[in-house]
């Protein structure tokens, strides 16, 4: 059960809340966001219903809720959500496009990859100034400089930019150059991080730990939530699994299950999951396919000489294949690509 408290509760307002539960040997858990106070209690929801806590100042809201993820939760909000990104829609009567380089390396190259997005039909661009590595010694990403291109690359395109934050210390920097934050599979799980962008201000997009259950995915979106910041997409990028032939395996059948638990968008990485350029195609057709409420693809004018993921970036050569492919599929599942 979650109480969610009046813009203009007050301190008292809250802790009576939290009293009242507590004497009824309930467990709040106070969180104060950015726009709102919610409490979570934990303990006999019966015992709660007889409470009237609906009744005290300052409530404006209780909510009943069987899943442990209560903000993100299909349950609390029926409705699928619409998260807008620098004015560009993600959700459910539309495809999105977000295509760029996974990491950003020179203007040239930033602006070219831009430009090949926008060719085939991307209303968002992405592209890393903060790369998480697996490696220490590999390419980390360009830092500040690389969110100083895109900035430029944003004014040149009018493409709004999707970028990745790997530390929760880099937030209000990111933020500051960014229209939605990413944070990546292998920090799914960092918690102050997921709290640090739940207190941004900016939409965040939450790619799925390759270790997580659909379950921890909805949690971590939760610790978003739970700050205040509910513009969130989900995007699903591949789990590991005992195949090779793939650089993770794409979970396809977690899009309708997450958007039937949750009302976040979800959408797909065929780019990181397939991990091999000839893979995002046929991944993107199962994306648009599946219902995903979009795409988030790597582009790069010269992969061979990529610093990172080349073998998995589309060149000028599949552009107009992938144009057709985001035009025409989306018509069939009663969806149009995003326009700019
Ligand atoms: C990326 O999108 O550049 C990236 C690092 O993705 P993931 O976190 O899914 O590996
Ligand atoms: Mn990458």
């Amino acid at each position: 059960m979650v109480v969610v408290m009046a813009a203009e509760a007050s301190e008292a307002d809250v802790q009576a809340v939290v009293t009242l539960v507590e004497t009824a040997g309930g467990e709040a858990f106070v969180s104060r966001g950015v726009s709102r106070t919610v409490v979570g209690l934990v303990g006999d929801v019966e015992r709660f219903g007889t409470l009237n806590l609906r009744g005290l100042p300052g409530v404006r809201d209780v909510i009943r809720i069987s899943v442990p993820y209560k903000l993100v939760s299909r349950e609390n909000h029926p409705q699928r959500s619409v998260v807008r990104v620098g004015g560009v829609p993600i959700g459910p009567d539309t495809m999105t496009l977000i295509a760029g380089p996974c990491a950003v390396e020179t203007p040239e190259q930033t602006l070219g990859a831009a430009q090949m997005a926008q060719a085939a039909g991307a209303t968002l661009l992405r592209g890393g100034a903060f790369k998480p590595r697996t490696s220490p010694y590999a390419f980390q990403g360009l830092g500040e400089k690389g969110l100083r291109i895109l900035a430029e690359v944003r004014e040149e395109t009018g493409m709004p930019i999707v970028t990745e934050v790997v530390d929760a210390r880099d937030v209000e920097l990111v933020a500051s150059y960014a229209d939605m934050l990413q944070v990546g599979t292998r920090n799914m799980q960092n918690f102050a991080l997921l709290q640090a962008v739940g207190g941004a201000g900016r939409p965040v997009m939450l790619k799925r730990g390759f270790n997580a259950t659909i379950e921890e995915w909805l949690m971590a979106a939760e610790y978003i939530a739970q700050r205040g910041n509910l513009d969130i997409v989900l995007c699903e990028r591949g789990i590991r699994t005992f195949e090779k032939a793939t650089r993770n395996t794409l979970d396809i059948s977690a899009v309708p299950v997450a958007q039937k638990l949750s009302h976040l968008p979800v959408i797909i990485d065929p780019s990181h999951s397939g991990g091999h350029r000839e893979l995002v195609l046929p991944l993107t057709r199962a994306a648009i396919a599946v219902g995903a409420d979009g795409v988030i693809i790597d582009v790069h004018p010269h992969p061979e000489q990529a610093l990172c993921d080349g073998p998995q970036a589309l060149v000028n050569g599949d552009l107009r294949e992938l144009a057709k492919t985001v035009r025409e599929l989306p018509p069939l599942v009663n969806r149009v690509l995003t326009q700019a």
